[in-house]
């Protein structure tokens, strides 16, 4: 589940640069470039993770299915773990936009190999919409989710040498104008000077 982005004061020394890192490393192994919109499914597909919808999972209890039907606006994703397969359970009625991060942040939480909680124990004890890790666990997700999708070399190609605006770019990257602007700020993209 994700936070909010306040909690970037959590992070170990390095760990953004690390992220940054990471996202591009991703892209390298699925084939795209540096600055390409790497999708979360695809990158779900590498890591062989499936993503799947309540009602997709098995011997899900009918009362659950309802609590996540009728709170759907409480809930975005979760990951969990059954044997030896990851699966992220996402609520699809969000924008496609929110869905974007929404996977991206849950995917993080496996790449940082953050203890994963077992599927059957969050279908008998109906946690499904509550599931949260500890504050620096959400903070390193939220930090590295955003990285995923926008990695500050993406950021800077698009923003300064393709010359796109926030929405272009939201467009391209499936992600809200908030999120791209947080993005922009954040990794110091707005700030470099370059020419026009
Ligand atoms: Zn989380």
């Amino acid at each position: 589940m994700s936070t909010s982005r306040s909690n970037s004061s959590l992070l170990k020394r390095g760990f953004k640069a690390d992220a940054e890192r990471k996202s591009l490393h991703f892209r390298e192994l699925l084939g795209l470039k540096k600055h390409d919109p790497m999708p979360a499914t695809e990158l779900a597909k590498h890591l062989n993770i499936k993503i799947i919808t309540p009602s997709e999972i098995p011997g899900i209890p009918d009362d659950l299915l309802e609590l996540l039907h009728k709170g759907r606006d409480l809930w975005s994703a979760a990951i969990f773990s059954r044997a030896e397969k990851k699966y992220i359970i996402h609520n699809p009625l969000h924008s496609p936009a929110r869905q974007e991060s929404n996977l991206m942040h849950e995917l993080a939480h496996a790449i940082c190999e953050h203890q994963l909680m077992e599927l059957e124990t969050a279908l008998t004890s109906c946690v499904i919409p509550l599931r949260k890790y500890d504050i620096v666990q959400e903070a390193e997700a939220e930090c590295l989710g955003a990285c995923l999708q926008l990695p500050q070399k993406a950021l800077f190609h698009y923003y300064h040498i393709l010359k796109k605006n926030n929405s272009e770019i939201s467009n391209i990257f499936t992600a809200s104008s908030e999120m791209v602007r947080y993005r922009l700020s954040i990794t110091g993209v707005l700030r470099i000077k370059y020419p026009k």
